[in-house]
């Protein structure tokens, strides 16, 4: 904060962020993206990618991502404002503070801490008294929380109205936005960020109200949960729910549990282990674990750690390195929250917790608990892929117990898996023979077209066309194409935006990630074949729709018509030469269908 948001897009509009990144990467053009190895993290197949007209980077093996200046903050470790002087110096831009200096900015904070502080009571008040919250008083209490629970965590209720908290509070207006509790509509009237949710309130480790997570309730509308915004007093990337309280307990057990949810932490608490935090709506980044650093050595993941274990391993062992320290995995049972089993099964929380093995122990377990293991062919089979697995841990004293570990569950000779782990390490190396590597070659521009180059199924290959060849498919694009929620999120804000990057921060966290990682990628695609491919599956859809509909129909006759219509176009859309007739009649249907509906 204190540098006018002016100056800091000025910044952005004149660095070349392919100049900047190049100063500590070696970057290579590949068709329209640049790529290389990724600063982030360590590794000898590039999945470091930066587009360069959006000014944004992603890396497709640890999900780093931002723009220029988050890219300076995290390579030179520095905070925001350090990182935009940084780059104004070198872009030769006067910056202009929108404080007079350091007294300003402290009192403006002040004044957003108070504000945060007051709503939290507001709304606490609201949850305990106001018969509009009997509603959110009943979900609570099915969660297994009580009242002294909804005390001692200051939990909260924001009511539907959409205007009531910036109505009791009477805040200035820099105050109300600048603190996250709400924004100016486009009448310039101010409108609360909150509303119809459960709010819990997120305290720094200092105790002092920062901000707030929001969880709709059963059955209502929007995404499941809502953040504050990042605010001068709440940075989502540095801030871990629950620390105030669970920050003795941590030091006093040298653990620290992380798990998902709000409601997790109180769970966690609720069933004798006081030590649980949760990151704020964001995956866990390497500013919390050297947060969590300073308070114990050893870090419990209590969350659903085979999604972590597909794509964040190689950043949780930089993270054991940088940071020293342990990362272990409580194996939960699948599907099931914390919160949910402290309510349930107290006890069997506490023993996942009490079990929880490293991170390469417990996802080679994973490997070997999954696969048959009857025949030397079906060893030799989970051998290879817990070897897999094994291969991605960057030190070979480790590597080497867990590979004989691996040889004693598969009775196979150690000594032969290790002739294949340094060979297939040879061959990762000369060749690139991860999945990674499989979709950084996909990302090479190759001959363009044939519907082999649509990766993801066409909703992600649509958006990926959006994003770098807008003018060729927007015009066949509309929201009915859209059958999955996280593709039609994204979808929406590039439509309503101009450009990704406000797109990114336009979406809800879920389409912003997807959006940054589609942001460095490229399609190929021929976009015909990718708004056939969207047809054929919106078409599929109406007609699992029409039969539902035709048992209820007074003239199914027409229903049945319409059905073999619909089924003879998705045939001619999915032949070798679809005619041009099929593919304009299906949108002009579709799109009627989503007119008489709405
Ligand atoms: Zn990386």
């Amino acid at each position: 904060m204190g540098i006018l948001d002016e100056d800091i897009q000025r910044i952005r509009d004149a660095t070349d962020i392919v100049a900047v990144v190049s100063e500590h990467v070696q970057l290579k053009r590949v068709g329209r993206r640049f790529q290389g190895l990724c600063p982030f993290h360590s590794e000898k197949t590039p999945s470091f990618s930066v587009n360069q007209e959006a000014g944004l980077y992603y890396c497709f093996g640890c999900r780093a991502s931002g723009d220029v200046i988050t890219f300076v903050r995290e390579v030179e470790k520095l905070d925001f404002v350090g990182a935009v002087e940084k780059l104004a110096s070198r872009a030769g831009i006067t910056l202009r503070y929108t404080d007079t200096g350091e007294h300003e900015s402290r009192k403006h904070k002040a004044a957003l801490y108070e504000a945060v502080e007051r709503a939290v009571e507001w709304y606490h008040q609201r949850l305990l008294t106001a018969p509009d919250a009997a509603k959110a008083r009943a979900y609570l209490r099915s969660r297994g929380f009580d009242g002294n629970d909804v005390r001692r965590y200051r939990i909260g209720w924001a009511p539907e109205g959409w205007d009531e908290l910036a109505r009791a509070l009477r805040l200035p207006e820099n105050v109300f936005v600048g603190s996250g509790l709400g924004f100016l509509n486009r009448q310039r009237r101010p409108t609360d960020a909150f509303r119809g949710r459960v709010v819990f309130p997120v305290f720094d480790t200092e105790g002092r109200a920062v901000g707030f997570g929001a969880r709709i309730l059963p059955g209502g509308q929007g995404p499941k949960y809502k953040n504050s915004a990042q605010s001068a007093i709440y940075d989502k990337s540095r801030l871990l729910y629950g620390l105030n309280w669970a920050k003795g307990e941590i030091v006093n057990a040298d653990e620290a549990i992380v798990c998902e949810g709000y409601t997790d932490v109180i769970g966690f608490a609720k069933a004798g282990l006081p030590r649980a935090v949760a990151t704020c709506g964001t995956a866990l980044t390497g500013e919390h674990l050297r947060l969590l650093k300073s308070f114990a050595r050893r870090v419990v993941l209590a969350f659903d750690a085979d999604a972590a274990g597909q794509n964040a391993a190689e950043r949780f062992y930089e993270w054991e390195r940088q940071y020293e320290i342990d990362v272990a995995v409580a194996a939960l049972p699948t599907g099931v929250d914390p919160s949910d089993l402290a309510r349930d099964d107290p006890q069997a929380l506490l023993r996942a917790v009490a079990e929880a093995e490293p991170f390469l122990g417990f996802r080679v377990n994973r490997v070997l608990a999954t696969m048959p293991l009857s025949t030397p062919e079906q060893r030799a089979r989970a051998a290879e892929a817990a070897l897999d697995v094994v291969r991605e841990h960057p030190s070979d004293l480790v590597r080497d117990q867990y590979l004989l570990d691996v040889a004693a569950r598969t009775r196979i000779d150690p000594e032969r898996l290790r002739e294949r782990a340094a060979r297939t390490r040879r061959a990762a190396g000369a060749k690139s023979g991860d999945r990674r590597a499989d979709r950084a070659q996909l990302r090479q521009p190759g001959a363009p077209g044939g519907r082999d180059s649509i990766r993801e199924g066409p909703e992600i290959e649509a958006l990926r066309l959006l994003v770098c060849r807008p003018d060729e498919v927007r015009d066949w694009l509309f929201e009915e194409l859209f059958g999955d929620d996280l593709s039609l999120a994204a979808y929406r804000a590039l439509v309503e935006t101009d450009g990704v990057r406000a797109a990114i921060e336009r979406a809800d966290p879920a389409a912003g990630e997807l959006l940054r990682r589609i942001a460095v990628e490229e399609s190929t695609a021929e976009p015909l074949d990718v708004v056939d491919l969207l047809l054929a599956e919106a078409g599929r859809r109406a007609i699992t729709e029409l039969e539902a509909e035709v048992r209820l129909a007074d003239d199914p006759l027409a229903y049945s018509q319409t059905i073999a219509w619909l089924k003879l176009t998705i045939e001619d859309l999915q032949s070798e030469h679809p005619s041009v007739g099929s593919r304009e009649q299906l949108l002009a249907w579709l799109t009627q269908q989503s007119e008489d509906e709405g």
